[in-house]
C-alpha cells in the first residue's frame, strides 16, 4: 500500500461510513479474527460497519463473535441492501474474488470502493486499494499494522486485540511456520500488553474439541497412507466417514499436518468429501521448500501460500486420488 493509499483510506474513512467487511468461503481463524478486529476497530471510530461471512464458520471461533455480529449470507434482502449500499467494501485474507463463494457477484458489482487486505501470492486486482504482502504472516497481523497505519495504535482495545492474536495464532501454526517473523512476534507483545489473554486463546481454539472431533481425528490418522517415493502422506475422509462422527464444520482442521510431522515427509495432502456441495475439499502443507501453492494451483486450479494450500475438486474421491498420484510423478526430484 502506498503512502498515497493510506493518505486516500484515511480520507474516506475520516467521516462515517456504511462498511461490509468480508471474507473467503469456510473461514478459519484469520478470516474471523481479521474481520473481527477491523470491524470492532471500525465501529469504534464511528462507522457503521458489518461482517457478512459466505458461509457458516466452525463453532471453535465464535467466542470470537460475542456479540453476534457476523451475518451468515443467505442471498436475503437483508445482505443484498448492506452490500448493494455499502460506500466501502473490505475483502479480507483472500486475493481472488471466486473465494467468497455466492457473494462474489454482489460484491464485485456493488458501488463501493474496495478495499483488500491479504497475504496469499498471485493476487488478481480487484480492488481499488490493495494491501497485498505474501511475506506478512497473516491477514490479522496486516490489520494490525492498518490500523497503525491510520494512526490508531492506540485504539486497539483488549477485544481487538484478542481477535488479532488468534489469526496470527492459527495461521502460524502456533508461531512455527517460516513466515512468523521477528515483526510478528513484536506485534504479539503489543497485543499482550494490550490484554489478549493468550491462555484463554490457546484454550478456545485448541482445547475445547468435542469427544467426536478427537475421534474423528482417531480414525483419519488410523488411515494415514505414507506414499515413501515421493514423501508424501495422505489422508482421505468419505461424507460416510464423516457422518459417523456426527461431523461439523472445522472438525477436519488441523488433521492433515499429522501427515506433515512424520519423519522424512515433505508434502501432505487431506482429501474430504463433501456431499452437499459434490465436490473433494484438499488441503496440502508443505515442510521447506516444496512450493504447495504452485502444485494446487498447476493441478487443481486451487492456491494459497508456499506450505500451506488448497483446491477443490469437481471428480470423484477416487478420480481425485488417482489424478493426485499422476501429479507427483512430475515432482519426484523436488520431494527427494
Ligand atoms: P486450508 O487447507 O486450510 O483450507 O487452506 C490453506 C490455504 O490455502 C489457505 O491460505 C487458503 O486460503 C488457501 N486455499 C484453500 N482452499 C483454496 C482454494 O480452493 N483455492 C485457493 N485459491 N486457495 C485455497
Ligand atoms: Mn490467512
Amino acid at each position: 500500500m502506498t503512502q498515497k493509499d493510506i493518505t486516500e483510506i484515511k480520507e474516506l474513512l475520516s467521516e462515517s461510513k456504511n462498511i461490509v467487511i468480508t471474507h473467503h468461503k469456510n473461514a478459519d481463524g484469520d478470516a474471523i479474527g481479521s474481520s473481527m478486529a477491523l470491524n470492532t476497530y471500525l465501529n469504534l471510530c464511528g462507522h457503521k460497519s458489518v461482517v457478512i461471512s459466505p458461509n457458516k464458520f466452525p463453532d471453535f471461533l465464535k467466542w470470537l463473535d460475542t456479540k453476534n455480529e457476523i451475518i451468515i449470507f443467505k442471498n436475503s434482502t437483508n445482505e443484498t441492501n448492506l452490500i448493494n449500499n455499502a460506500d466501502l467494501i473490505f475483502t479480507l485474507d483472500f486475493n481472488n474474488l471466486e473465494r467468497c463463494g455466492d457473494m462474489k457477484d454482489l460484491v464485485s458489482n456493488s458501488k463501493a470502493k474496495k478495499i483488500l487486505i491479504d497475504h496469499h501470492e498471485n493476487p488478481v486486482k480487484y480492488a481499488d486499494y490493495m494491501y497485498s504482502d505474501t511475506k506478512i504472516s497473516s491477514t490479522c497481523e496486516m490489520i494490525y499494522h492498518f490500523i497503525e497505519k491510520m494512526g490508531d495504535n492506540n485504539k486497539i482495545n483488549t477485544s481487538i486485540a484478542e481477535a488479532i492474536y488468534t489469526g496470527i495464532m492459527t495461521d502460524t501454526g502456533s508461531f512455527k511456520f517460516s513466515s512468523t517473523s521477528s515483526t510478528t512476534h513484536k506485534v504479539i507483545s503489543d497485543l499482550l500488553d494490550k490484554g489478549a489473554n493468550k491462555t484463554k486463546i490457546h484454550n478456545e481454539i485448541y482445547d475445547n474439541n468435542r469427544i467426536e472431533k478427537i475421534k474423528l481425528l482417531s480414525f483419519a490418522l488410523g488411515k494415514i497412507e505414507v506414499i515413501s517415493e515421493y514423501s508424501t502422506a495422505i489422508i482421505s475422509l468419505s461424507q460416510n466417514d464423516l457422518n459417523k462422527f456426527n461431523f461439523k464444520k472445522g472438525d477436519t482442521e488441523g488433521i492433515v499436518n499429522y501427515g506433515l510431522s512424520i519423519e522424512n515427509i515433505k508434502f501432505a495432502a487431506i482429501f474430504i468429501e463433501n456431499k452437499k456441495e459434490d465436490i473433494i475439499k484438499i488441503s496440502f502443507r508443505s515442510k521447506g521448500n516444496f512450493d504447495v501453492n504452485v502444485f494446487s494451483r498447476d493441478n487443481f486450479n486451487g492456491g494459497g501460500h508456499k506450505n500451506a494450500s488448497g483446491a477443490v475438486s469437481k471428480v470423484s474421491m477416487s478420480s481425485t486420488i488417482i489424478n493426485f498420484k499422476n501429479a507427483l510423478k512430475n515432482y519426484k526430484t523436488q520431494l527427494n
